[in-house]
């Protein structure tokens, strides 16, 4: 089997409401998407997703990556998608880095190698565990009252896990932290996610002031190296997830016992190729995980939902239902409810693209 030509469609998705990352830092409305189908010889066509979450919160842009694929395109032409890894090898060899353009071809070829033998992705990728994987709420950065009422909304559709982003002002941050553990239920988990907000004396400041919750913090710093500095001087759990980039990444976390949870993100580690071995690295060493995306809609969602099933559930934590944020959805496939999300049992990602919603492409290669 090879590839025979490759469609990019571009997709503007409207959030519900706007989004305020951590610290207010970064404010945005709309996601810029780009959905990849793949063609074959054999008449297979595979389909994948890539959607930074907005211009801002990663080295990334909706518009980079229709830029990358114009650049790999003629690479892919005659590829043999059942073997990912080898897909991933000639993609690394003529451009390397850019870990989130490559992302939607991979999750292609999966979707390909899926559909070719019969069986859903997450077999493919270790398993299915569990009936569902829980979701993790997104809860935007506001007042100490309007991040309640969000996470009570969160609550009210199912969700017991909410990641919750903080990183303003000291003061500001410990009394948001209390008011809003003290007001949910010890049957639901939040993680206060700095998303790299803090310097490392307020990330000290706010931990060691609410270390009697011993709350979990998201990626509090900017770089590892502050995160690390932040760890050996506060007791509180750590998940880092924007410093988590390749597999390298979590071999130094491991050695340096740098935290508790990682964030895995296919977009942000360049498919689901590489996120299996990230995540059987995390396995094999006693990591928990988030898997997710970086955004997008639901062939993303699907794809994350896919490895977070295939990941035994004394490992994987949650993953996420970006489409649950946006005014469309762009494509049928795992279907969310009541606070999880279970992947398709269809062979492949078990994803439909909707036509209408995709619209015309807006570059073909063959
Ligand atoms: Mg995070």
């Amino acid at each position: 089997m090879h590839i025979t030509r490759i469609s990019i469609f571009q997709c503007d998705l409207d959030l519900k409401k706007p989004y305020y990352l951590s610290g207010g830092r970064l404010r945005f409305d709309r996601l810029d998407s780009t959905v990849v189908a793949i063609e074959t010889d054999e008449g297979l066509t595979g389909w994948g997703e890539g959607c930074p979450w907005g211009s801002t919160y990663l080295p990334g842009f909706g518009r980079g990556i229709r830029a990358g694929l114009e650049e790999l395109a003629p690479q892919l032409i005659g590829l043999n998608p059942l073997v990912p890894d080898h897909v991933n090898l000639v993609l690394d060899t003529a451009l390397p880095g850019h870990p989130y353009i490559k992302s939607a071809v991979d999750l292609a070829c999966w979707d390909i190698l899926g559909q070719r033998s019969g069986m859903p992705v997450c077999e493919l990728l270790g398993g299915r565990y569990g009936d569902a994987v829980p979701l993790v709420s997104s809860v935007s950065t506001g007042s100490p009252d309007e991040m309640l009422q969000t996470v009570r909304d969160f609550a009210s559709d199912g969700y017991f896990m909410h990641s919750v982003k903080v990183g303003a002002d000291v003061a500001l941050d410990i009394e948001r932290i209390r008011y809003l553990t003290s007001n949910t239920p010890a049957t639901e988990m939040l993680v206060y996610d700095a998303n790299r907000a803090w310097l490392p004396s307020e990330a000290i400041a706010v931990m060691n002031g609410v270390a009697d919750l011993q709350a979990t913090f998201e990626q509090p710093c900017e770089t590892y190296e502050e995160c690390l500095h932040v760890r050996r001087l506060t007791t509180s759990p750590i998940s880092l997830d924007e410093v988590i980039k390749e597999f390298h990444d979590l071999v130094r976390l491991q050695a340096d016992g740098a935290a508790e949870l990682v964030n895995i993100k296919i977009g942000r580690v360049g498919g689901l190729t590489k996120a299996r071995r990230m995540r059987d690295f995390c396995m094999a060493f006693g990591i928990r995980m988030l898997i997710m995306d970086t955004g997008g809609s639901v062939i993303s969602d699907t794809a994350a939902a896919h490895l977070a099933h295939a990941t035994p559930e004394r490992y994987r934590v949650a993953t996420w239902d970006c489409a649950a944020m946006l005014t469309r959805a762009t494509a049928t496939g795992a279907l969310a409810d009541n606070g999880v999300i279970r992947a398709p049992l269809d062979p492949g990602l078990g994803v439909a693209p909707i036509a209408d919603e995709l619209g015309e492409p807006i570059a073909v290669y063959q």
